[in-house]
């Protein structure tokens, strides 16, 4: 036999000691892409605490494809197609360019597995509007988290004008009717409008 030979190796490791993130209060994060070494696709374990939701709103990846596998509870997505919920033993796809944002509106926490590929993203959108064209698609600039319009490129400060936190996010409502544009930092909310 030809020991000489690289061999590929596998990882095999434990969940809960994978390194932790801090996403706020009521969410454990796990990142196994590294630990796994992971080089295709990203991989990543949320348990949230019940009425909690990890620090982004509705947003979308126009260079990865999601794939979300629940294991425990229920968990919620918000669409622009409205409300999705999503049990224990259900899985559910994103294609890129679609937005969606998740949270636990259950009693009990919820675990779900994120996998997204390929495994790094850079063009992470979000509906808020430019302050220049009043278009509602803005992009996280990677290197400086600016927003940036994709009609007009104007950049904008993504920081709230009242708190200073880098947090704003677009929500749905409870009801899945309206989008609420707010910042978790503070909690204000500085726009409302109708889902279309
Ligand atoms: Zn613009
Ligand atoms: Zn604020």
């Amino acid at each position: 036999m030809d020991f000489d030979r690289e061999q590929p190796i596998m990882q095999h490791i434990s969940i809960d000691e994978a390194p932790t993130g801090d996403f706020g209060a009521g969410v454990d994060f796990r990142t196994l892409t590294g630990p796994l070494e992971s080089t295709e696709m990203s991989i990543h374990r949320f348990r949230l605490d019940p009425q909690s939701s990890p620090p982004w709103g509705l947003h979308a990846h126009f260079d990865q494809e999601e794939v979300f596998i629940v294991t425990e509870g229920s968990v919620t997505f918000e669409t622009f197609d409205g409300l999705v919920t999503v049990m224990a033993g259900d899985a559910i796809q994103f294609e890129s360019g679609e937005y969606q944002a998740i949270r636990n509106d259950g009693s009990d926490s919820s675990t779900y597995l994120a996998i997204g590929a390929p495994a790094d993203s850079t063009d992470i959108r979000v509906p808020l509007p430019c302050l220049d064209c009043n278009r509602e698609e803005l992009r996280i600039e990677v290197d400086t988290g600016e927003l940036a319009c994709v009609a007009c490129d104007f950049r904008q400060d993504p920081r709230c004008e009242l708190c200073g936190a880098d947090e704003r996010e677009v929500r749905l409502n409870r009801e899945g009717s309206e989008l609420i544009d707010r910042c978790r930092g503070c909690g204000s909310q500085t726009g409302i409008r109708p889902r279309t």
